[in-house]
């Protein structure tokens, strides 16, 4: 059972659980075909959503998310601090979906009623053959303030963390108006979308301060060791602008008294990032999605079969990005990142498509892809690839390899634009 805690850590009210049996309108006419319903429009989701066209023309796809538009969050810290020219990518999704072939809708989906295979919104109820999960995280404050509404309300707002699209904007302005002092940012336990992410994050805002000669400090409250590279270049590059306080477990946030609690020290603040834990998105803790330990003990993230990618005894749910579990006991959890995200959605249509034609797919395997920043001026780069292998005993088996670039030549970019011309509708039909 996940506790009433866990569950309302994001906000969600149980009280507000739909009741299946009541009769909802129809959001979309019931089709004569099969249908394959897609939540959540980001990386993972309209990957699927492509390629699901491509593989199986004769099955009628349906893309729901709650925002308008596709934004994305890798490049998004070079953004922030207005370090680069380019414009965040963003995409309408009926742009998208009027290139290959699928539908949009644009809903915010409140639950999943497997039993039936529908899915409640506010507007309406649909019906799934197959549906694929790619709803990404969410958000658990409850660490740190507890269950109290008002203090999340006000860090949410007040201290956008910048790790969901929506609240990048806020992040930006906030930036742009530091004038000096001490600004926190919070590095919360693993795992977490991109975690070299934070310190990428660290790297452009020191840069920011530095070079715009901002009497301000940086003061990176981070739940581990961090990351070699980046430790030595906050020590080295950026001793004068960055706090790097390493195994600093929060305690307690006040937003409004702006003091930050660990076991040894309180810390008040001028200005605060505050990126709180992570859990998979609500919506598979609606659906009972959340994988258990070996004792039945609830975590929180989504449980599934590994080599198939649909949930644990639902071969009609698959779930892709973020929102995953554990992939293998030998090393955990996949990489949550973008480029892992693609792949899975890619994965998850191929599995679909095989199942559609009365056939069982050959297991197949992701990889992931990461260039991050490790510094601005000049500019350095990491880069991180994990593969993955499948053993003689049916575990699944992780690589990771870095590689230190010291002169980018716009790798990231090239990078973005090849998984943007799989998922974005391309410029002649924008
Ligand atoms: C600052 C930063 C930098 C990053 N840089 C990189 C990088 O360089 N390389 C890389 O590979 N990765 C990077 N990442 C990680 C990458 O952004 C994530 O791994 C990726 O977004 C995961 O994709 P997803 O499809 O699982 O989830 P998301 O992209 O989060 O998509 C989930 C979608 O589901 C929708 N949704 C959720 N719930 C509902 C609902 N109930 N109803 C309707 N819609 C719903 C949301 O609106 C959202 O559009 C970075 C992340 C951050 C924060």
């Amino acid at each position: 059972m996940v506790s009433r805690r866990r569950f309302l850590a994001a906000g969600v009210a149980l009280g507000a659980a739909p009741v299946f049996g009541q009769a909802l309108p129809e959001l979309v006419p019931p089709s004569a075909g099969r249908r394959v319903v897609i939540v959540g429009g980001g990386w993972g989701g309209l990957t699927a959503a492509r390629h699901l066209r491509r593989l199986a023309p004769e099955l009628e796809v349906l893309l729901i998310d709650r925002d308008a538009a596709f934004r994305s969050l890798p490049l998004s810290n070079q953004w922030l601090v207005e370090r680069t020219p380019d414009a965040l990518v963003q995409q309408d999704y009926t742009t998208a979906a009027r290139a290959w072939g699928y539908r949009a809708i644009r809903a915010e989906v409140t639950a999943i009623d497997r039993e039936r295979r529908r899915l409640h919104t506010a507007q309406g109820a649909l019906g799934y053959d197959w549906l694929i999960l790619a709803a990404g995280i969410r958000h658990d404050y409850s660490p740190w303030l507890g269950d109290d509404a008002r203090a999340i309300d006000a860090t949410r707002r007040f201290y956008p963390a910048g790790f969901m699209a929506g609240e990048l904007d806020a992040l930006k302005r906030k930036l742009a108006e530091f004038k000096g002092g001490d600004l926190l940012m919070t590095v919360p336990p693993p795992p977490l979308r991109c975690p070299p992410a934070p310190y990428e994050r660290a790297v452009m805002i020191a840069w920011l301060l530095k070079t715009r000669r901002i009497k301000g400090r940086l003061i990176l409250v981070d739940a581990g060791g961090g990351m070699q590279r980046f430790n030595r270049m906050f020590a080295e590059r950026y001793k004068d602008q960055v706090v790097h306080l390493t195994h600093a477990a929060v305690k307690a946030i006040d937003p409004f008294r702006k003091v930050l609690s660990t076991e040894f020290e309180e810390l008040k603040f001028d200005d605060a990032i505050i990126i709180p834990p992570q859990q998979a998105a609500d919506l598979v803790w609606q659906a009972g999605l959340i994988e258990t330990d070996a004792a039945g003990k609830p975590g929180a993230w989504a449980g599934f079969d590994p080599l198939h990618l649909h949930a644990i005894g639902d071969e009609r749910v698959f779930l892709v990005g973020d929102l995953l579990g554990r992939a293998s006991p030998l090393f955990g959890q996949y990489p949550k990142s973008a480029h892992m995200a693609c792949q899975l959605g890619r994965i998850a249509a191929a599995e679909i498509a095989a199942r559609s034609g009365g056939k069982l797919p050959q297991p197949e395997l992701p990889e992931s892809l990461c260039h991050v920043f490790t510094d601005v001026e000049p500019l350095e780069m990491m880069r991180i690839d994990a593969r993955y292998r499948l053993r003689g005993d049916g575990l699944i088996t992780q690589t990771v390899r870095q590689h230190e670039d010291p002169q980018p030549r716009g790798e990231d970019r090239q990078w973005a634009q090849g998984l943007y011309a799989e998922m974005l509708a391309p410029a002649e039909a924008r």
